[in-house]
């Protein structure tokens, strides 16, 4: 089995899933006493968070690259960066180490593709929705048409990840907003809505909605047992 090595802390409620998922994903495989061998380093999210209002890129890009150095030197096999937006600096980490990063947008275009699906919502903080890095990525190499809310509605989504959902507080108020989105989209002909954040699994489950899911938590966390069990 290969080491998993996590970025997280952005922001440990979802960092938190990633490392329940993972290993319940190898027990469920594997049986018996099985669980994942993995390493974590976790990055101070008000640091982070500071960084991107600011939009201090560089600096955020040459932490994350010392998180990935510090993964690659404690063993780790392969990088898995627990968050969408910050995907925005994978190119800062992959020059970084030679261990090869495992990209959540690629985890979840493959499962998108997978279910035959051409359109879909994409549902993720104001940078992962308004900016190319992980729209250009589903489009360009998985063809997918990604559509996302207008303006007022992407800073109310972006505002309830970081207001409420990195401090892990569930607001029923909050999961009808997303609702209210998510039916916007399909009457929009979107196929499939992409949470694409990992804290909104925290707030939407499949039964909420009628439109199929795509968690990139858990797309991102199959893919990486898959890539530790290969
Ligand atoms: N976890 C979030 C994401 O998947 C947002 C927090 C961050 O800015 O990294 O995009």
């Amino acid at each position: 089995m290969k080491t998993i090595g996590l970025i997280g802390g952005m922001s440990w409620e979802s960092s938190a899933e990633y490392y329940r998922l993972i290993n319940q994903g190898v027990k469920a495989r594997l049986g018996a006493h099985n669980n994942a061998k993995s390493l974590m380093v976790t990055v101070n999210f008000q640091e982070i968070e500071e960084m991107q209002r600011a939009g201090h890129w560089h600096a955020a890009g040459n932490l994350l690259a010392s998180a990935a150095r510090q993964l690659a030197s404690g063993g780790a096999d392969f990088i898995v960066l627990c968050t969408n937006t910050m995907h925005k600096l994978a190119a800062a980490i992959d020059s970084a180490v030679t261990i090869p990063l495992l990209h959540i947008a690629d985890a979840t275009g493959t499962a998108i593709q997978r279910a035959g699906i051409k359109r879909v919502g994409l549902l993720g903080t104001r940078f992962t929705m308004e900016q190319d890095f992980y729209k250009g990525r589903l489009r360009e190499k998985f063809g997918l048409d990604v559509i996302t809310p207008d303006e007022a509605d992407r800073l109310r989504v972006h505002t309830i990840i970081y207001d409420e959902l990195c401090h892990g507080r569930i607001n029923e108020s909050d999961r009808r907003e997303y609702q209210r989105i998510i039916a916007s989209f399909q009457a929009d002909g979107a196929e499939g809505v992409v949470l694409g954040c990992t804290e909104i699994m925290l707030l939407i489950k499949s039964s909420d909605v009628s439109l199929p899911i795509f968690d990139t938590t858990q797309l991102h966390c199959d893919a990486a047992i898959d890539a530790a069990l290969k």
